[in-house]
């Protein structure tokens, strides 16, 4: 069946165009034999911190670092903006690209997973992640901070070695900010905000729920932008990923680390990416009104074609309840 949905979140339109047999084929073990532990040429390796700029924030176990967030070498965004001069002298808009881009290096080892990694090691990862974002959340004229992760080449990555990346912009995305916007008119109009009636939504249809409890709930969404992508929200109004507590930042741990191995296992480790999606800081609280962080996996298999390109709008050809039937196999 082809059919239009629209993703009350993010307010963003995908066609489900699910082929008859959309369950994945290959149950194959993903193939670890040419795993290394140190790739000499690699700038995130274990004995070439010589090669990368000093840490800002570091982790270390049994006298030797674990976790190691670094300055970007190829920033995208950088404070630049006292010496920012416009290169065009046209009527075309132009801002300095303000902001902070970090690198957290997940492990020493050159072949690590997050999806198979210690859990302590996991939690580590995550409490590095909420320390960095909640420094720049406080750090002048910062507008949004995204977390994220590039996995496999066809995801974005550009080193193999297992990283995520934080981006801090003093311009809060045009994208969000239609989101925040989108919220707070569904707020008005309906009385509760558009996460609410996802949970709700979800909870009575009962067909797209991987797992849920008090605190989280994980699920393939209805107008999911990609095959087996899945959400993790917070069940009640959490907005700051940063400011989790130590239990619910334990039990996030341990969602992302048991969706992971799902698609490690029943997917043959796919490329995919992880967004980290936090209150912005936008200094108006009737704006965030009703926000909440959640965590997005998208794997990437499929790839961005040109109807995508062309019109925003996602074809994805594995259906959310389809997607959820294989989380929940194995
Ligand atoms: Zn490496």
């Amino acid at each position: 069946m082809l059919e239009y949905r629209h993703n009350l979140l993010t307010d963003q339109w995908v066609i489900i165009a699910a082929k008859r047999d959309d369950r994945p084929q290959s149950f194959t073990a993903p193939d670890n034999s040419t795993e290394i532990k140190i790739d000499p040429a690699c700038p995130f390796c274990l004995g070439n911190e010589h090669l990368t700029a000093t840490p800002v924030y570091l982790f270390e176990k049994d006298s030797q670092w674990l976790v190691r967030v670094i300055p970007n070498k190829f920033p995208f965004l950088n404070r630049t903006r006292q010496n920012y001069q416009q290169t065009d002298n046209t009527s075309y808009l132009a801002e300095p690209a303000d902001g902070i881009h970090e690198v957290l290096i997940e492990s020493n080892k050159h072949s690590d997973h997050l999806a198979i990694i210690d859990y302590s090691h996991a939690l580590e990862i995550i409490k590095a992640l909420q320390s960095r974002c909640r420094d720049m959340l406080t750090t002048m004229g910062i507008g949004h901070v995204c977390i994220f992760k590039n996995h496999g080449r066809d995801a974005g990555a550009s080193l193999v070695h297992p990283h995520f990346q934080i981006a801090a912009a003093s311009l809060i995305s045009p994208v969000i900010t239609a989101r925040l916007l989108h919220c707070q008119q569904f707020i008005k109009d309906k009385g509760i905000s558009t996460y609410q009636a996802v949970i709700q939504e979800e909870i009575n249809a009962d067909k797209r729920i991987i797992t849920q409890d008090k605190d989280f709930i994980i699920f393939c969404p209805y107008a999911s932008q990609y095959p087996y992508e899945v959400c993790i929200l917070p069940m009640t109004e959490i907005a700051d990923f940063s400011l989790l507590t130590k239990e619910l930042t334990e039990k996030l741990t341990a969602n992302i680390q048991t969706i992971l191995k799902k698609l490690y296992r029943g997917l043959n480790n796919p490329p995919y990416n992880i967004i980290i999606d936090t209150v912005p800081n936008c200094h108006n609280p009737a704006i965030t009104q009703g926000f909440r962080f959640m965590v997005r996996i998208c794997p990437r298999i499929t790839p961005v074609g040109g109807y995508e390109t062309a019109t925003s709008t996602y074809v994805n050809t594995t259906s959310p309840e389809a997607a959820t039937d294989f989380f929940q196999s194995i």
